[in-house]
């Protein structure tokens, strides 16, 4: 996709249509992929930090989690189209998990939001497969990324809220050639 940058990043000029569309292709390749959704809490938090900011642009999509970066890439003169939310696009892509019985990781959020989760996956999309979970409150972070690698999944959710889940996704991508997002508070929603 061609970008816009926006407060220092790099934003994709994609409807969520086509975000989904490319991400079905990416899908049935062996290549691990890293989509930030930013919102404006990330985009600002990337402001103040190096460190956050470059992990972010190491993401292979980032995406207008919100209306403000679509007013300020108006202003610039170089429109984005639409909003692209996180919530919607985990939606999307669970649906498109059932559809073709792609496996999905869930990492993160409360025990019991977790669990909920789950329940409402094993419901609204039977042909899913949940290739494992972890809530959100681990030790072993170590642990955890094994226990994703071993596996095997092709989306890999992370509900650990930002910056942390962006810092886990840099880190361990390479570990499972899946699509890796950072969800924020989804799972909650999805849960309720
Ligand atoms: N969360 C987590 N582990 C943590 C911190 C947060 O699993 O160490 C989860 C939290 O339970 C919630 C989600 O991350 O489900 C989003 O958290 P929060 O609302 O604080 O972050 P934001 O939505 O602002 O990114």
């Amino acid at each position: 996709f061609e970008t816009v940058n926006v407060l220092g990043l790099d934003f994709i000029k994609a409807t969520q249509a086509e975000f989904l569309e490319q991400l079905k292709r990416d899908s049935q390749t062996k290549d691990d992929r890293f989509i930030v959704t930013a919102n404006p809490e990330i985009v600002l938090a990337a402001k103040d930090d190096t460190a956050y900011a470059k992990t972010i642009r190491s993401a292979d999509y980032i995406t207008a989690d919100g209306i403000g970066i679509i007013k300020g890439a108006k202003i610039l003169g170089d429109p984005l189209p639409e909003r692209v939310t996180g919530y919607d696009t985990l939606v999307a892509l669970l649906a498109f998990a059932n559809e073709h019985q792609k496996s999905v990781f869930f990492l993160g959020a409360k025990p019991a939001v977790l669990e909920k989760v789950l329940a409402k996956v094993k419901t609204s999309y039977p042909d899913l497969k949940i290739a494992g979970s972890c809530d959100g409150y681990f030790k072993d972070e170590a642990k955890v990324a094994r226990q994703i690698e071993q596996a095997r999944p092709d989306f890999v959710f992370v509900a650990l809220g930002f910056p942390k889940q962006e810092f886990f996704i840099a880190k361990h991508r390479e570990l499972a050639p899946a699509i890796w997002m950072g969800v924020g508070g989804s799972f909650d929603v999805l849960s309720g």
